[in-house]
């Protein structure tokens, strides 16, 4: 096993079991290495090496909404060395009070980059060099050495895996951000978004974003082919029978997958879309069409089906709705299609990944009906709701109904390495400006930590006490809300149950009527989603 996995996983573990005493106060050195500049013009640029060393005391808690908070105190020192003729540069800073590292994490997504510069005073980093003892011009803008370094604040990247774990990450005030983002969570891949998700409009992408984004790739060492997937619009519904909106989402569409080869980008994430009233199979033979055309107006970018959870007249609850769109795919475009199965989805809809067994029958169902070969990325997330609820709710790792052991059984699948594994989990914690209690705020580091804990299942026993006192933790942390869930769910079952022997009572003629007649392709198909 490779020295970083194992120095990811045991500081993962120390920062996240922190019920004993004795792991609250454990140490966790960690020395990272980042070359900043590719090969070929290294004589042009200078290396970099960054080197981080912390101190950490770690409290986890639960916050309200069942996120996971980290209460810090740390010691983070940091030297940043370049090639002769530039200075070195040492910092060091102790930080006593824990609110500082909790603020440290808080730039929201979409004020992350602006706040940074102005009023991020608790960032580590930052701070470091405001209080650094050495007087020193104020500069306008801050060092290439500096940025990187101050992307390094919430956790490394673990270098050397086979399992390439991210999150979603923002692309507040360019899309180069979501590099930048990502490398800030210690992300080994990444999803975004290209362009506002909830508008039709946007401006188109500009040169400049462009090659910046291109730049922070190669700099900070993602593979665009492999490791990034761009998630579409909400709005996007390709299998849509209305013909003007139908235009505007395939407008939107091809736009995002031309974004996607612009920025060197080949995977791209989107949901297939609704049926809607009409029929399920004309809404599917729509939805193939319209990706026929977007790739006979491309080149390289691959569009990626999500897995959905079902719910209503969804496509892509059932595996057997990917393998009828991908039926439909031309021949000569049948390498540029693929499936991004996310974990959540899955489980909401129906598929089990709970145990190793259920696990394994899931993945042997993925392939006999779809194709192992299709599989191109994964959204990891456990889920609030319960099993084949048709519910698509987020959970943190290892709080929902899922729970860790169904992504011990992800993390140790050899058919996902290489994949891009996304975390869209929910990365909130109250805010603390706020006495009520109920406004929230963004904290990253809950994605730095999740991917950490991610990476540590590699290669983990199990069945030894490592695993399962995290389990435990965990499931401890989401008991509550999972019961919330589960009564809400019974609940809206029974009326359900109901509901339906009402009707059956007062309209045994009718429905005698409605099957006498086929009952209809969307009914049977919006039955078969629901199953
Ligand atoms: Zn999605
Ligand atoms: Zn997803």
């Amino acid at each position: 096993m490779p020295k970083e996995r194992r120095q990811a996983g045991a500081s993962m573990i120390s920062s996240l079991s922190g019920d004993t005493p004795d792991s609250k106060k454990r140490k966790r050195p960690e020395v990272h290495s980042v070359e900043s500049t590719p090969r070929s013009s290294r004589s042009r640029r200078a290396v970099a090496e960054v080197q981080v060393s912390e101190k950490v005391e770690a409290k986890v808690e639960t916050t309200k909404n069942g996120s996971l908070t980290v209460e810090e105190t740390e010691e983070v020192k940091i030297s940043v060395q370049k090639s002769p003729g530039r200075r070195a540069k040492n910092q060091k800073v102790s930080k006593p009070d824990s609110e500082d590292e909790l603020e440290s994490a808080d730039e929201g997504e979409s004020k992350s980059t602006p706040k940074r510069k102005a009023t991020q005073p608790k960032n580590s980093l930052k701070e470091a060099e405001e209080e650094e003892d050495e007087p020193k011009p104020k500069k306008a803008r801050k060092t290439k050495e500096e940025k990187e370094a101050e992307t390094m604040a919430l956790a490394p990247r673990t270098i050397g895996l086979k399992m390439f774990v991210g999150a979603h990450t923002s692309i507040a005030k360019g899309v180069e951000n979501a590099v930048t983002n990502s490398l800030h969570i210690g992300g080994n891949a990444f999803a975004c978004f290209l362009k506002s998700q909830r508008k039709w409009e946007s401006p188109p992408l500009q040169n400049s974003n462009r090659d910046a984004f291109r730049k922070a790739l190669i700099e900070h060492k993602y593979d665009g082919t492999k490791h990034i997937v761009p998630h579409g619009s909400y709005l996007v519904n390709l299998a849509n029978a209305d013909e003007g909106k139908a235009k505007q989402s395939y407008d939107a569409f091809l736009d995002d997958l031309r974004r996607c080869e612009a920025l060197g980008i080949k995977y791209y994430n989107f949901h297939p879309g609704a049926a809607g009233t009409g029929s399920f199979d004309e809404a599917i033979k729509r939805l193939a069409g319209n990706l026929n055309r977007a790739l006979s107006e491309t080149t390289t970018v691959v569009p990626l089906l999500e897995n959905m959870a079902g719910h209503g007249t969804l496509i892509g609850g059932r595996f057997s709705d990917l393998r009828d769109v991908i039926a439909q795919i031309k021949p000569e475009f049948k390498s540029r299609i693929g499936v991004c199965i996310d974990t959540c989805h899955s489980f909401a809809g129906g598929y089990d990944l709970r145990t190793p067994e259920a696990f394994q029958k899931t993945m042997q169902e993925f392939d006999d009906v779809v194709g192992m070969q299709y599989l191109k990325a994964m959204h990891l997330n456990d889920s609030k709701a319960p099993f084949n609820s048709q519910r698509d709710l987020h959970q943190n790792i290892g709080l929902g109904f899922l729970g860790l052991r169904a992504f011990h059984n992800v993390m140790n699948e050899p058919r996902f390495e290489g994949l891009p594994l996304i975390l869209e989990t929910p990365c909130e914690k109250p805010d603390p400006k706020d006495p009520s209690g109920k406004k929230t705020i963004e904290d990253k580091s809950v994605w730095a930590k999740e991917i950490k804990m991610l990476e540590s299942l590699i290669g983990m026993d199990p069945t030894g006490d490592e695993f399962l006192s995290l389990e435990k933790e965990l499931s401890n942390k989401g008991k509550k809300e999972r019961a919330d869930m589960q009564a809400k769910f019974n609940e809206k079952q029974e009326k359900e149950k109901k509901k339906l022997a009402k009707e059956r009572e007062k309209g045994q003629k009718s429905l005698a009527d409605m099957f006498g007649k086929g009952g209809g392709q969307a009914n049977k198909s919006a039955a078969e989603a629901k199953k």
